[in-house]
């Protein structure tokens, strides 16, 4: 070979900038002088179009052959992004393009924060929070006078987490001069260039030692340690003892010098979770959605070198800079919020699988009833299935009590409640304990039921529950647009008694309040949480009984510990059961699960009253002896039965347009050009729904429409499905995304 041929050194980048055009790679050559200096991760300067405008652009691959048979233009320069960019993160945003079908710009936008986005010097900022004097935002306020009301303002406004000073004076319209007293009175705290989660407490609190563990956990470690698979599903019981292996697990990892990734649903990140992580490993990065810019960027940094052994956090944590991770862990791993729900809309169990892939890090999902999907690859082993069948030290479970109503209503009892619910509520009240009743997480659906024998209206082809429109009168499916005139009888019994049920939970708080008129009562929702704050300080007033009745949606239902409550209402189960969409019996089923998980944590016991018009549904059956495994076997067989996941990939486009005509039909033309498209493939392991407008139609002034693409995993069509949309959204203009597996 002759020495003095040189190869030529080519970088394939990404521009750092939004359109459909650039969403692609590009290559460059590189002159002499910067062919050192490129790698992955680094970021370049480029001349770009027909100007030869100089552009930011990634750097994706350093290669030695181009693309395509071209001309190429040389890059101007390499230099260092503000902030270190891994080649996991960059092999990340092409999973999350390739997967989800976003562009690289929203996968960048994804896994970079703004300040690894750029060139240029770390940039330190100032950020404000409480200062920490008091509890109440009262007794900050006893120290400001009445008539100060831009101070007055500002303690409103602020929480214990730090944020952006500059952005929160602009913003709200407060001067300096105001921020200037507040600091002098000692009721704030400005931090430059550094950033603590004072939220959580300072780090380095004193190690607690482990637990000794119990015989079933060590077995379960045992089996962990001794497996030749890389990915685990932890079954589990609430209070088996799970968080406890997760702990000797990621003890472990870091052992071996690893990091470790700790992963909660963002809700269950509470200071109570955090508290318990700090005081095993002394310190640990803490992850979540409302991080300021100031935060993200300390943690940023202490991953990314390493110093950060542990990460806690909320999916959003999957995209750091981790050096060498060594292990996920993914707890109440059925959780929706692993779901984005912004572009792209991606899962994190299968982020994590492939992080553990790219990293050969573990991967432990975590749930005592997990997702019928992760349930089936364990059975299938994919997974190990690692079990922890019973309670730690074999606490009891709470009884569940299965209230079939038509037997109340039969009886003559018209209200929300059974008499034996009441009864329980009034026990508990009686003898200063608390009490929990929850409500169905969302209230907007309408369905319809028979009170007297429980029938439900459901579609005759993809077996989900069709909801009630009043605009035209008609019940629909909302996979295959289905529609149905409303009856006047029930189909089953000929009785009367057929209603449609929606909206009810204003009807049910204020029954309660009736019902209990002594009881101190708080609601937990989304109306009454906007912030975090407000999350932990409903949590605090309940768990230090300032209330009796905790009134809630599925928030309620989460890993809290409440000791004092002994009696939890789930007070119509029905109301999950027919949620229009191919989860809605898993959910019930875990919802009602979880909901029993949170009574009796202290003592054990405790009463569980589930109420509902359909007590021979299988998941009330099962739900009755927490029988997951059984709940599994039946439903299951439900999904095989309709191809629905695992035995297939359920992929939803949604179009979104202020012109009701042109959502429509782009919905149309894009379920027509991708028959079209794979017309030899077709057969009976693809199904295209017809164009239909998903149980929510109109948001922010657009509406929308839906196409639902059923794919077996054998016939994945995937790239086809890819292309067709690409096109269709990019030749209509059109808003658009594309979500997987998830209800409508
Ligand atoms: P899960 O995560 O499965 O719901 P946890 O890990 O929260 O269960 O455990 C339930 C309770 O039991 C917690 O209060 C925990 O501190 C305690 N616990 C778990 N394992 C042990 C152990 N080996 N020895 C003593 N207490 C334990
Ligand atoms: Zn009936
Ligand atoms: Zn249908």
């Amino acid at each position: 070979m002759n020495e003095t041929v040189k190869k030529e050194k080519i970088v394939e980048v990404v521009i750092n900038e939004k359109g459909t055009a650039l969403d692609r790679t590009f290559d460059y050559i590189l002159p002499a002088e910067l062919a050192l200096k490129a790698s992955a991760g680094k970021m370049a300067l480029v001349p770009f179009g027909k100007s030869n405008k100089k552009r930011e652009a990634f750097i994706m691959s350093v290669k030695n052959d181009a693309q395509k048979d071209i001309v190429l233009k040389e890059a101007a320069d390499i230099f260092e992004p503000a902030m270190p960019i891994t080649y996991a993160q960059l092999k990340t945003c092409e999973f999350l393009r390739e997967e989800y079908f976003c562009t690289y710009s929203d996968a960048f936008s994804c896994v970079l924060p703004k300040f690894a986005r750029k060139k240029g010097k770390e940039q330190y900022k100032t950020t404000i929070s409480l200062s920490g004097k008091y509890k109440t935002k009262e007794e900050y306020l006893s120290d400001i006078k009445s008539n100060a009301r831009s101070q007055r303002l500002a303690i409103e406004l602020l929480g214990k987490d730090f944020q952006d000073l500059n952005e929160f004076k602009r913003i709200n319209n407060i001067s300096g001069d105001t921020i200037k007293k507040l600091q002098e009175k000692n009721l704030i705290t400005l931090n430059k260039n550094e950033f603590y989660e004072t939220h959580y407490g300072k780090n380095n609190i004193e190690k607690q030692s482990a637990n000794i563990l119990s015989d079933e956990q060590r077995n379960v470690l045992d089996e962990y340690y001794n497996c030749d698979k890389d990915k685990f599903l932890l079954h589990g019981i609430t209070g088996s003892g799970k968080t406890e292996v997760y702990l000797n697990m990621i003890q472990d990892a870091i052992d071996k010098g690893k990091q470790a990734l700790y992963l909660l649903p963002e809700i269950a990140l509470t200071a109570q979770t955090v508290g318990r992580i700090k005081e095993r490993f002394g310190d640990c990065a803490v992850i979540h959605s409302r991080l300021s810019e100031g935060e993200r960027y300390y943690q940023y940094k202490r991953i990314a070198s390493g110093e950060a052994k542990v990460t806690l956090g909320a999916r959003s944590a999957l995209f750091y800079p981790y050096k060498d991770l060594g292990i996920i862990v993914l707890d109440e791993c059925h959780e929706e919020s692993y779901k984005s729900t912004s572009s792209p809309r991606y899962d994190s169990i299968e982020v994590a699988e492939f992080l553990s892939e790219l990293y050969g890090a573990k991967l432990v999902l975590g749930s005592a009833t997990p997702l019928i999907e992760s349930y089936y690859y364990a059975v299938c082993g994919k997974y190990k299935l690692l079990k922890l069948p019973n309670r730690i030290f074999n606490r009891a479970l709470p009884n569940i009590n299965i209230i079939d109503m038509r037997q109340e209503l039969k009886s003559g009892n018209r209200s929300v409640f059974s008499s034996i619910l009441e009864n329980c509520i009034q026990n508990a009240l009686d003898k200063s304990e608390q009490a929990i009743f929850f409500l169905n997480r969302r209230g907007m659906y309408t369905y319809v039921f028979c009170r007297k024998c429980g029938y439900s209206e459901r579609c005759p082809s993809c077996d989900v529950a069709l909801t009630y429109h009043s605009d035209v009168k008609k019940l629909m499916c909302h996979y295959c647009g289905y529609e149905k005139d409303l009856e006047t009888h029930c189909p089953e019994c000929g009785s009367d008694k057929i209603r449609h049920m929606g909206t009810g939970t204003q009807k049910i708080e204020s029954e309660i309040a009736n019902k209990f008129p002594y009881a101190r009562i708080i609601r937990m929702d989304k109306d009454t949480t906007t912030t975090k704050y407000a999350f932990d300080e409903i949590t605090d007033n309940f768990k230090n009984h300032k209330a009796d009745i905790l009134i809630g949606t599925q928030m309620v239902v989460k890993g809290f510990d409440f000791p004092l409550v002994s009696v939890v209402g789930v007070v119509l189960a029905d109301m999950a059961l027919n949620m229009p969409d191919i989860y809605s019996s898993f959910r019930a089923f875990c919802l009602a699960y979880q909901a029993a998980g949170r009574c009796g944590r202290e003592k054990g016991g405790g009463d569980v009253i589930i109420q509902t018009y359909s007590p021979d549904h299988y998941v009330i059956k099962h739900i009755k002896n927490y029988d997951y495994e059984s709940f599994y076997n039946d439903e299951i067989k439900y999904r095989k039965k309709l191809s629905y996941p695992p035995f297939s990939q359920m992929y939803g486009f949604y179009f979104f347009d202020e012109n009701e005509e042109k959502a429509k039909n782009t919905a149309y033309e894009f379920a027509q050009s991708l028959i079209e498209k794979i017309k030899d493939e077709q057969c009976r392991l693809i199904k295209i729904y017809r164009p239909a407008k998903p149980e929510v139609s109109y948001i922010n002034s657009k509406y929308i429409f839906h196409v639902i693409v059923k794919t077996s995993a054998e016939k994945n069509i995937k790239n086809t499905m890819k292309i067709v949309y690409n096109n269709i959204i990019h030749k209509n203009n059109i808003i658009a995304y594309m979500q997987k597996n998830s209800g409508v």
